[in-house]
């Protein structure tokens, strides 16, 4: 398969160089893409969706985005792990509903399993599946992939009024997920979709060759760790995965223990 070193392409499972696409959609102005890398993001793959614009594979960028000047902490804790974050999730606490629709049942499964971890760390924001029009829906969307890249999931920030981001989409395309999708992996996907939804950005913003597997023009997301607070007590060096990597390795991603730290330092 080949596809973008983009969160979550089922590429990089097998450790195949992922290959880069160059160049952008004609849709997408000089003017936004410098918007876009004013506030730290990656210029490379940017997709047009809507009104909004998917930037590093899977969130969504709104016009409220493009506008705003981010707040929120950049919590730095090992090399490797960088826990910036755009708008956080206000008034806690506060319970978190999502609702599922329209989707396989191992969806509704990982959406419940998703929500069970993070209630098992006891935070301030506590999540609640409901059957409809949760605080987050999660909906589906069946899209193969074009140019080399294919959207596994995608979501974005809280508002700059505190509300969690209204949706996840998760494709349904048998080249995403395969026609009968690993229980854990979905899980972790929606799991890290979730962390865009109350305010995390990717741990690897700063050099997305660290989860992607590539070094190339574009890979770095962002400045690393200027005015970065570092969490006392954590670990100055790399540690395992963190479940806010841009990029998946197909396997059932969760917390770790850094993960947790940051989590529970902003909720
Ligand atoms: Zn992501």
């Amino acid at each position: 398969m080949i596809c973008a070193a983009s969160l979550f392409s089922a590429c990089t499972k097998n450790d195949e160089p992922a290959e880069k696409k160059t160049g952008q959609a004609a849709e997408v102005s000089a003017d936004v893409l410098k918007n876009i890398a004013a506030l730290g993001f990656s210029t490379a793959d940017v997709h047009k969706r809507g009104d909004a614009y998917l930037v590093e594979g899977d969130i969504l960028l709104t016009q409220e985005n493009l506008s705003e000047t981010s707040t929120s902490p950049n919590l730095r804790i090992a090399e490797t792990e960088q826990y910036r974050t755009k708008n956080l999730v206000k008034n806690l606490p506060r319970t978190i509903t999502v609702s599922i629709s329209n989707l396989p049942a191992v969806y509704a499964t990982a959406t419940a399993d998703a929500v069970d971890r993070y209630n098992e760390l006891n935070l301030r924001i506590h999540f609640q599946v409901v059957s409809n029009n949760g605080n987050i829906k999660i909906v589906g969307f069946n899209e193969g992939p074009s140019d080399g890249f294919i959207t596994l999931g995608s979501s974005g920030f809280p508002t700059s009024s505190g509300q969690p981001y209204n949706e996840i989409q998760m494709n349904t395309n048998p080249q995403a997920y395969g026609s009968d999708p690993d229980l854990g992996y979905l899980t972790s996907v929606i799991q890290h979709e979730i962390g865009h939804c109350i305010g995390f950005r990717h741990t690897d913003y700063f050099n997305r060759a660290f989860s992607c597997g590539t070094v190339t023009a574009g890979n770095n997301e962002g400045s690393a760790g200027i005015g970065a607070i570092w969490i006392p007590g954590t670990p100055a060096s790399a540690s395992a995965g963190s479940w806010m990597l841009a990029c998946s390795n197909g396997s059932d991603r969760t917390f770790n223990t850094n993960d947790k730290k940051a989590l529970n330092y902003l909720y």
